[in-house]
């Protein structure tokens, strides 16, 4: 059976070079970076060519902005309490959009525990924010605006620009949570109004469990993570050598096929979507048509369950996701989705593919050769389908 992977939103397979990169800190270069002697000094050197490359790749200023984490969680957790910690005296107000990942969304919890006084901002059905809404939320006491590059589950770019400026002109920090972005939308974080932002290793074909925040020179973010004097001071645990040389080698080669890689992943994504609209009927498109991630594709399946879409496919050896990673498992309809106004019966029969570098285009063939049957017949057995039609 043909294996398709297409959940490349969830996580990557890792790199052949990435995986010959990272080995021989897995087994001769042992040192602690921390370390002063020979074994340490090689540690160390790999660790800091690893943070000049993460730096080349989102365009920081300098590789001191780049602290390297345990992934993108943490940078996220690390991003929002660390500056709402650092600014706490100026005022207790966070805004943040109401379709963030969960390490956001949860970090808001926690927060809200704490006597933080979060706003979600509302998004549009295309999942955008309306700068205006930003502007509008702003308070004396905001400290932070926290609003995701890209949205993991349905592709929506946000005009990320446009609200860094308005939090810029305020005098509020502005972080984004990049690790969708990073290795498919081309930016430069010095030329960003973005005093911080977040990305992962294993969403751009490194190894898991290893990410990297950027702050912005002068940008004052509190350690979350206390301990020893790594990172500078401001993250302190032994580092993971073998996963931050991983992470520097991956972020070299997502900056080297920057530009051609999103196109060809565009390309066979709309050939997928053309050929899934015009094969099956009452099909909607979930997500931003055009501001959208090159690789992913939301779809709404009428009338049916994306569990059972899913694990169907899966039977054929396709990999597609409903919804996030994260909140998979639950049965509640994605936050994402019923954010954007889509009912809660229309978000339950919603599927993203998410392609990646292995994809090719005979893999979409054999998707478009497997789905239709599969979506004909679990709709032949939906009581919900009888009735619409
Ligand atoms: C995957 C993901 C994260 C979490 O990153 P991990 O490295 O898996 O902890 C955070 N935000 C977004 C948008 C993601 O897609």
């Amino acid at each position: 059976m043909r294996l398709v992977y297409l959940d490349n939103n969830a996580t990557t397979r890792m790199r052949e070079e990435v995986l010959e990169a990272m080995m021989p800190y897995c087994k001769d270069v042992y040192g602690n970076a921390s370390s002063i002697h020979r074994f340490g000094r090689q540690a160390r050197v790999a660790v800091d060519k690893a943070r000049q490359e993460v730096a080349s790749l989102l365009g920081a200023s300098s590789p001191e902005e780049i602290i390297f984490t345990s992934g993108g969680t943490e940078a996220d957790n690390f991003a929002i309490k660390g500056a709402v910690h650092a600014m706490r005296k100026k005022g207790n107000h966070i805004i943040t959009s109401s379709i963030e990942h969960s390490a956001v969304l949860n970090s808001m919890k926690a927060l809200e525990k704490d006597g933080y006084k979060i706003t979600y901002l509302p998004v549009d059905g295309y999942g955008l924010i309306n700068p205006n809404d930003v502007k509008k939320a702003i308070t004396d006491s905001t400290v932070l605006i926290s609003i995701m590059y890209a949205n993991n589950e349905v592709g929506t770019i946000e005009p990320i620009e446009k609200m860094g400026e308005i939090a810029k002109e305020r005098g509020v920090y502005f972080h984004t949570d990049a690790v969708q972005a990073v290795g498919k939308v081309t930016f430069q974080a010095k030329d960003l109004p973005v005093d911080i932002l977040s990305m992962s290793a294993h969403k751009i074909y490194g190894p898991k469990g290893v990410g990297a925040i950027y702050i912005k020179k002068s940008t004052k973010v509190d350690t979350i993570m206390h301990g020893g004097h790594q990172e500078m001071g401001r993250r302190a645990g032994t580092e993971n050598v073998p996963g931050i040389v991983g992470l520097g080698r991956a972020a070299e080669f997502a900056k080297k096929e920057a530009q051609e890689e999103p196109k060809r992943l565009c390309e066979l994504r709309d050939y997928l979507y053309k050929n899934i609209a015009q094969a099956i009927p009452d099909t909607r498109l979930n997500g931003e048509p055009e501001k959208r991630l090159p690789n992913t594709l939301n779809i709404g399946f009428k009338y049916l369950e994306g569990e059972s879409i899913m694990l169907n496919m899966d039977m054929e050896g396709i990999a597609v996701s409903t919804g996030s990673a994260c909140t998979s498992g639950t049965l509640e309809p994605s936050h994402v989705l019923t954010a954007m106004g889509i009912d809660a019966g229309d978000a339950q029969g919603s599927i993203r593919f998410s392609l990646g570098r292995d994809n090719t285009k005979k893999d979409i063939d054999y998707v478009l050769k497997v789905l239709p049957p599969i979506i004909q017949r679990l709709r032949d057995m939906s009581p919900l389908y009888e009735k619409g039609k």
